[in-house]
């Protein structure tokens, strides 16, 4: 039983994608026809992939393909494949009711500072809706591989709240996707306009895009041959797998195109990596690094991970990023097309699949050679991609052990020997310039480049001239949990443990604790349960005092990031290191009444605290103390 002809409301997100396409993408909207190819090309890999189970999918028209053509008279641009097409359930799921979740993350990105391009529209999963950017109204006709003519679909909407669903019957399966242009768009009706879109977006979909033979051809550099599936129609496109062919067979511009498509970019990729392994195990990869972070991963998303897509044996089978690649190179885009692994592989089997295991190895490794490559050979680009995905490849030192070295050569710090603010100092140049005797790697975290630079921990490494890298990125100090050497030097937090003092050092640093062992004592009494511990320190030349950490202790403004996320971190004292040098201490000892000198104490304590970004755990108070003393003073 066929069911009855129905109007339904769009999902609430999808009305309200709807609205922003039609008010709000006025560039590039020729990227609707991008998108829909898109969607009809996937259309056709999904059959193809069903039809290897399933060949009577195929029945009637075997060949896949998709045709674009348009009617002046009637004002339509219309697409049409020869793909899996749609039943009426998948229909409503799809381009109806349901919203998806790139629905939320897309209003989400429209509504920031950053305005979303039209051309982005392909990344959040709701490429269809950017028909409604150059049409009025939408007519889809689809019939499911394997269903009965009469089981075809009608959906039909203006864009504005409502689509209606009809029972319509079809000859032939696949999808139309009928655009009814708005007044303003006629260029669209263009023959060669069309053409030339199809050229530049879609030249590398991997299935043949036909036109009605009498629209105008471009001018030079059409393959004739390619016109003989049908009188009427001939191949706009090269409709070729593009890894498959040989390298030198392809241009830059065919590899930028094939990645804009692919990744539904419209910026160039930064790199690219092709690649085919003939042996026991054969397969090609094709890997990019993009320029620009996706929005995706800009807003933190995770749970949808496209862009990476496995094919067998030319057979696209699946997106298969968190198969193919650790979750640290989520931005790599790309194919792989295996000729070992069984076509009915399924997304478990891919996780246990030793094969496939391989695969992925391969893959890091030419990532990381890629990477290594721009890094070398092309440091503006490199500095442009660590700036997009330099967070993002940190994740690595923790989960990918065996590659930790390799990934920790392509990090890059600011320093107190770089320039300002600039992530650009690497560890081999940190250890470069080591001088001799040196066999640390000094760095400090902290919440900003300027708390880093300015942290009082810094300056008995100015003084000896030690380099120190300033680590300011959030991830850093989760990252440097599992970063404890490179290159065979240990990894130090200038906060922790012992400085690099020399035998002459050491003993001027006991002679002055012996000296302040007194006024140590009366500090810890005034302080009573605040502190750990105080003593002298060898840290410090202009400051007062800062607060020195434990091995296993976590920097305070970390502490504080993870008790404001709702995590239970462990309370530990703080240990307080004073300059008895300074005149505020020598104030302290000084003064003969207790409750100044506790005072003096206590913002001694809190300067320490401010400076490390830990929070003041009475502001008030120290608000009053401070006021106390400048008045008192
Ligand atoms: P995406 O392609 O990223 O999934 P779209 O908004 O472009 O997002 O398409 C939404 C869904 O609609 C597709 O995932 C697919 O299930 C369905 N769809 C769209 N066009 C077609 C088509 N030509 N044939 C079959 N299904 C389609
Ligand atoms: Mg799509």
């Amino acid at each position: 039983m066929t069911a009855p002809a129905e109007t339904r409301k769009f999902e609430a997100e999808v009305a309200q994608v709807l609205h922003l396409v039609t008010h709000s993408l006025y560039s590039h909207k020729e990227i609707f026809l991008r998108e829909l190819i898109s969607n009809a090309s996937d259309a056709c890999d999904k059959l193809r992939f069903e039809s290897i189970a399933n060949p009577e999918l195929l029945a009637g028209e075997s060949e896949l393909h998709i045709d674009v053509s348009w009617d002046k008279a009637a004002r339509t641009v219309t697409i049409r494949d020869t793909g899996i097409g749609m039943s009426r359930d998948d229909v409503v799921a799809n381009i109806g009711t349901i919203a998806s979740s790139g629905t939320r993350r897309f209003l989400e990105a429209m509504s920031g500072e950053q305005k979303a391009d039209a051309r982005l529209i392909g990344q959040f999963g709701v490429g269809f809706y950017s028909a409604f950017v150059v049409a009025d109204r939408v007519t889809v006709l689809t019939r499911h591989a394997g269903a009965a003519p009469e089981d075809g679909v009608k959906w039909d909407s203006d864009g504005r709240g409502e689509y209606s669903l009809e029972a319509v019957t079809l000859p032939e399966r696949g999808t139309t996707v009928i655009l009814h242009l708005k007044a303003d768009e006629d260029e669209f009706l263009d023959g060669w306009k069309l053409r030339s879109l199809v050229t530049k977006y879609s030249d590398h979909v991997a299935f043949p895009i036909r036109m009605p033979k009498d629209a105008p051809m471009p001018a030079e550099g059409e393959d004739e041959t390619k016109a003989d599936a049908a009188p009427e129609w001939e191949t706009a496109n090269d409709a070729s797998a593009l890894w498959t062919k040989p390298k030198s067979e392809i241009s830059d511009a065919d590899y930028q195109n094939f990645y804009k498509a692919l990744g539904h970019d419209f910026n160039d990729a930064a790199a690219w990596t092709h690649n085919r392994v003939e042996g026991s195990q054969s397969f090609t990869t094709l890997l990019y690094l993009p320029s620009q972070p996706p929005f995706d991963l800009m807003m933190g998303g995770r749970d949808e991970r496209k862009g990476l897509k496995l094919y067998i044996k030319r057979v696209f089978v699946m997106d298969a990023a968190e198969e193919l690649l650790p979750n640290y190179l989520r931005f790599v885009r790309g194919v792989v097309d295996a000729d070992d692994l069984p076509l009915n592989v399924s997304r478990e089997l891919l996780q246990h699949n030793r094969q496939l295991d391989r695969i992925k190895g391969a893959c890091v490794k030419r990532v990381l050679d890629l990477i290594e490559k721009l890094a070398r050979d092309e440091p503006e680009k490199f500095t442009a991609f660590y700036k997009a995905f330099g967070n993002t490849l940190k994740e690595g030192i923790v989960e990918d052990a065996g590659n930790r070295e390799r990934i920790a050569k392509l990090l890059r710090f600011a320093s107190t020997k770089g320039e300002g603010a600039s992530q650009t100092v690497s560890l081999d140049d940190y250890v470069g310039r080591m001088p001799v005797g040196q066999d640390t790697i000094w760095y400090i975290t902290a919440d900003g480049h300027k708390a880093a630079a300015g942290s009082p921990q810094l300056e008995a490494f100015r003084a000896k001239d030690i380099e120190v890298l300033l680590m300011f990125d959030r991830i850093d100090e989760w990252m440097l949990g599992s970063l404890h050497e490179y290159a065979g030097k240990s990894m130090k937090n200038v906060a922790k443990g012992e400085l690099p003092l020399d035998e002459a050092d050491k003993a001027k640093q006991a002679e002055a604790a012996t000296a302040a062992a007194p006024l140590v004592e009366r500090i810890k009494g005034l302080l009573g349960d605040r502190v750990g511990d105080v003593r002298v320190s060898a840290r410090l030349t202009d400051s007062p005092s800062c607060l020195a950490l434990a091995d296993y202790e976590m920097a305070p403004h970390l502490a504080r990031l993870l008790r404001e996320a709702g995590q239970d971190v462990p309370e530990s004292k703080p240990t307080l290191e004073i300059n008895p040098q300074h005149a505020l201490l020598q104030r302290i000892e000084s003064e003969a009444d207790d409750a100044k000198a506790t005072d003096l104490a206590t913002l001694l304590l809190e300067q320490a605290e401010i400076a490390a970004g830990a929070p003041l755990p009475d502001p008030a108070a120290f608000v009053q103390r401070m006021n106390r003393v400048l008045l008192g003073g």
